[in-house]
């Protein structure tokens, strides 16, 4: 029988990425596939916190093998701000990605570094035992926005070599390369061991 696992997201992006990378193998399932309509608490102070936290919410909720995720854009002139911070960087209660990348830009003004990672965790719960992978994409933040693709911080992160944002490069380009990418790529090849 496939082997069914529940990813704790709603997110149609993340389902299709990851659902294209595990072909047939591995049944993927969202949260409204197992009813489960709660705002999963992401209260921790770490990105390895928040992944843990919202898998073993859905592992104690619903009982079944799934995983979680969480990412942060962690710039070096800002001590690694705004990091698990970074979704809600410009107002601590609401998701504004136009102010969130206007606070970027203006936070990095007077800095003579702008270089930035991108960096994604997953965390696993496989019969019961957790599991976590990392992924991560080394770039710069521009001085300014440019691009149109993408979403989030794409308009302004330029990962390394690349001379493009990744909303200039494009979103199949992109997810090539991705801080996400590299981390579903691991869980991945753990899966299919
Ligand atoms: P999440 O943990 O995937 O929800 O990501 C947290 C926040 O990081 C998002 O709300 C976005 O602002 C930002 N983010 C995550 N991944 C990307 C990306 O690939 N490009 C640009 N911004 C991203």
């Amino acid at each position: 029988m496939k082997r069914k696992l529940v990813f704790a997201t709603n997110n149609a992006h993340k389902l299709d990425e990851i659902r294209a990378i595990l072909g047939d193998e591995i049944e993927i399932a969202s949260l409204a596939d197992i009813g489960c309509h709660a705002d999963i608490p992401e209260t921790a102070d770490t990105l390895e916190g928040n992944a843990l936290q919202k898998a073993r919410y859905v592992y104690e909720h619903y009982h079944c093998d799934c995983f979680a995720d969480d990412t942060g854009l962690e710039v070096e002139a800002l001590g690694g701000s705004p990091g698990v911070h970074t979704a809600r960087y410009a107002y601590p209660d609401r998701h504004d990605p136009e102010a969130n990348t206007r606070k970027l830009l203006d936070a990095l003004k007077e800095k003579s570094s702008r270089r930035a990672q991108f960096r994604t965790v997953i965390a696993l719960i496989l019969n019961g035992e957790e599991h976590l992978f990392d992924g991560r994409v080394e770039g710069s933040i521009a001085p300014e926005k440019r691009g149109t693709e993408g979403f989030g911080y794409d308009p302004v992160f330029i990962p390394e070599d690349c001379g493009k944002t990744f909303a200039e490069l494009g979103v199949e380009a992109k997810n090539r390369i991705s801080h996400r990418a590299r981390a579903v790529a691991r869980l991945c090849e753990f899966l299919r061991h």
